[in-house]
């Protein structure tokens, strides 16, 4: 059966060379309609214009493409395991032979007088040309080597499913639907951004006549696939500012003094121009909607507390939010001493109170007699029931993606302003997806007083070395330090070290005149503080800890790091982790001990060392890691990329990014006629996650 009219919404079963059983086969990888087909790319290309005769044929390092029929193939048994032989018959002109070690799958496919093309560095090996481990493809009977393109696709493919019979389908329907393709983009902006056109990218990417041409359509469908997410952020940005209200909260030169006088320092140039930003932003009658990155270390506490208390100084309540009770604890004490003897009240809000306690403070809040209310983002949430909620600080977020606004009940009909500071830097890009709903504040450099942290990479044999640098500074010039390990305790699945042996091991040898402190998650709330007090005030010498130190914990006399089985931890983590130290008075040292490790974290531990800026780090971390996993988790709800990526294709992003800002500009709802399939694009991939409601 055939269809008379094409369409590209008809099912592939009607295709050439598809019929129903390969219909069902395709089904499995999404492939229903025609033009699901259409978007069916190639994950890679097979490189054809290396293709030789088999007397064209040179040793050395370059890789070359001969073309033949299975002849025959065995395997037998070596020294390095099963060896599998083929030889392939080159037109009758001479034979190739390809070799494979302990990769005895690759035989399924074989078949005599099948059609192949293999791909390696040729050696010849009297009488034979041999090929070690070549990439072998499968072309139909019917590809004629004339015919073969220059670049052969790549599928990803599915049981049952051969590369040839995706490529013959492909090849069949690509001049009949390609041309039925609907273009988004109005012509003018095709022209003027380079693109393009959708009826030439499409056959382009599957069968490209060369890579020119393949790196422009890939350009096409990456650049699109930004422009559209940029345009529902940019839509939901404009949305923001034209449908929530806030109650402005300028400051004025009264206003700036008395804050002022409550540091204790005089600010950085980056905190100074930070503060105008938000200073600016509170002032309208928009709620503030910022994300301020700054290095672990750069100050970012006293700028919320200067926002807060522009918000207090208008009369309006302002609630800082930490991610762990150590932390919230923390900056609870911070607050509290800058702000003695004045008249801010300032509201705990922790897990553990007792429910008079907590009734007490919810009181307070209710009344308006609380204006500072501090605590952990597990307890304050909608049922505050806040008098006058003007500004919402959370502090040290990692995870935190557009979607996620905590919503709190402001006591009034206004929104409060809204500020989130990162725990660690974000490589651009990602900012500009995860968060490219926020305007973006960068806090670069530290303030005067930060000490340089030196970083050793060291094998275990380095530890009696280091440990008794340790002691040595710890009983002469009554320094800290701290030691992290990544397990409580020992675990099967893991091959790291863990708390318990290593405080054994310390407490009873290099460290055992020490008076050292241990802390891990598990602890209750109490225990963790009661350590952390003791370590503040010098009772504690050396604390052995899991990552809960990771986050902002500030001790200023601990300028010794001993992280353990390093390999473990994440760039962000080690870095998190590095600004510990170096706080005070001193520098820092920090050794990093690893054991086996990956190619992969070899090079994260490298970059740790020699890099110290986190935002060089954070750029150097996605590239090592790729941007792969970024959307994996759902946790931020976005539906993951395609074809763009954001570590490869960070450019086009940047461009995307512009382009769409200003698009929405000139037309606020997408409501111009040629935008509207843009539009319907957008709504359709980001309306929901981004909520972006009934545009225009
Ligand atoms: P982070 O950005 O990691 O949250 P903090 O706000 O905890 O950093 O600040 C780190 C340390 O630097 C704190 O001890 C703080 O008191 C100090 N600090 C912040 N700003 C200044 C400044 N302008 N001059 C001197 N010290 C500062
Ligand atoms: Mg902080």
């Amino acid at each position: 059966m055939s269809i008379e009219t094409p369409d590209l919404r008809s099912p592939v079963q009607f295709l050439k060379g598809v019929g129903a059983q390969r219909a069902e086969i395709l089904k499995r990888i999404g492939i229903w309609r025609a033009s699901d087909l259409l978007f069916y790319f190639p994950r890679d290309y097979q490189d054809m214009t290396e293709r030789r005769e088999i007397e064209q044929l040179e040793e050395g390092n370059k890789l070359q493409t001969i073309v033949g029929t299975i002849e025959e193939w065995d395997t037998r048994s070596t020294s390095r395991g099963q060896l599998l032989n083929l030889i392939v018959n080159c037109n009758g002109k001479g034979y190739v032979k390809g070799l494979w070690f302990k990769m005895p799958f690759i035989m399924r496919d074989f078949a005599r007088g099948r059609r192949v093309m293999l791909t390696g560095k040729p050696k010849f090996d009297h009488p034979f040309w041999v090929m070690m481990h070549p990439q072998i493809t499968y072309l139909a009977e019917t590809e004629e080597e004339d015919e073969v393109e220059p670049y052969l696709p790549i599928y990803p493919l599915t049981e049952g499913l051969k590369q040839f019979h995706l490529r013959r389908i492909l090849r069949e329907m690509l001049p009949v639907y390609a041309p039925l393709l609907d273009e988004v983009f109005p012509e003018s902006f095709l022209t003027e951004h380079k693109l393009l056109p959708i009826r030439e990218a499409i056959p382009a990417i599957h069968f490209p006549p060369d890579k020119v041409t393949l790196m422009w359509a890939k350009r096409r469908f990456i650049y699109q696939e930004f422009f559209v997410l940029q345009l529902g952020l940019a839509v939901r940005r404009l949305q923001h500012r034209t449908h929530l209200k806030a109650s402005p909260l300028p400051v004025d030169p009264k206003i700036d003094v008395r804050i002022r006088q409550r540091f204790p320092f005089t600010l950085t140039k980056a905190q100074e121009r930070v503060i105008k930003e938000i200073s600016d932003d509170m002032s309208r009658p928009i709620p503030m909607n910022r994300l301020l990155q700054g290095d672990v270390g750069s100050g970012k506490t006293v700028v919320a507390l200067y926002a807060m208390l522009l918000a207090v100084a208008h009369g309006h309540q302002a609630v800082f939010m930490a991610p762990t009770e150590v932390l919230a604890r923390q900056h609870l004490r911070t607050l509290t001493r800058m702000l003695e003897n004045s008249q801010v009240r300032i509201a705990p809000l922790f897990g553990g109170q007792k429910s008079s306690e907590r009734a007490g403070v919810l009181q307070d809040i209710a009344t308006g007699s609380a204006q500072m209310i501090v605590g952990t983002q597990a307890i304050i949430h909608n049922e505050i029931p806040f008098q006058k909620l003007g500004l919402v600080v959370i502090d040290e977020q990692h995870k935190f993606g557009v979607m996620q606004r905590a919503v709190l009940k402001t006591g009034e009909k206004f929104d409060p302003h809204y500020l989130v500071m990162t725990a660690t830097p974000i490589p651009r890009s990602v900012t500009m997806t995860l968060f490219g709903d926020l305007d973006v504040s960068i806090m670069n450099g530290m303030p005067p007083g930060r000490q340089k942290v030196t970083t050793y990479l060291a094998e275990p044999e380095r530890r009696t070395a280091w440990w008794d640098f340790i002691a040595r500074k710890v009983s002469e010039d009554g320094w800290q330090g701290y030691v992290v390990v990544p397990l409580v305790e020992e675990s099967e699945n893991f091959d790291a070290r863990n708390l318990q042996e290593v405080y054994e091991q310390l407490s009873t040898g290099p460290f055992k005149e020490f008076r050292l402190g241990v802390l891990h998650g598990r602890m209750s709330a109490e225990e963790k503080e009661k350590i952390m007090f003791d370590f503040r005030t010098g009772e504690i010498q050396i604390l052995i800890a899991t990552t809960v130190i990771e986050v902002g914990v500030d001790v200023p006399n601990a300028n010794l790091l001993t992280i353990e089985s390093a390999e473990r931890f994440g760039l962000s983590q080690l870095h998190q982790l590095r600004g510990r130290i170096g706080r005070g008075k001193h520098p820092g040292y920090c050794t990093v001990f690893y054991n086996t490790t990956t190619e992969e974290s070899q090079k994260r531990l490298q970059a740790f060392a020699k890099l110290s800026d986190g935002f060089k780090l954070a750029e150097k971390d996605f590239e090592i890691r790729g941007a792969g996993d970024l959307f994996g988790t759902q946790q931020h709800g976005m539906p993951p990329f395609r074809v763009a990526d954001l570590v490869r294709d960070k450019e086009i992003l940047y461009e995307a990014r512009q382009d769409a800002t200003a698009m929405v500009l000139a037309d606020p709802g997408l409501a111009q006629p040629e935008h509207a399939k843009l539009r319907r694009q957008m709504l359709g991939r980001y309306g929901k996650v981004l909520n972006l409601g009934d545009v225009g």
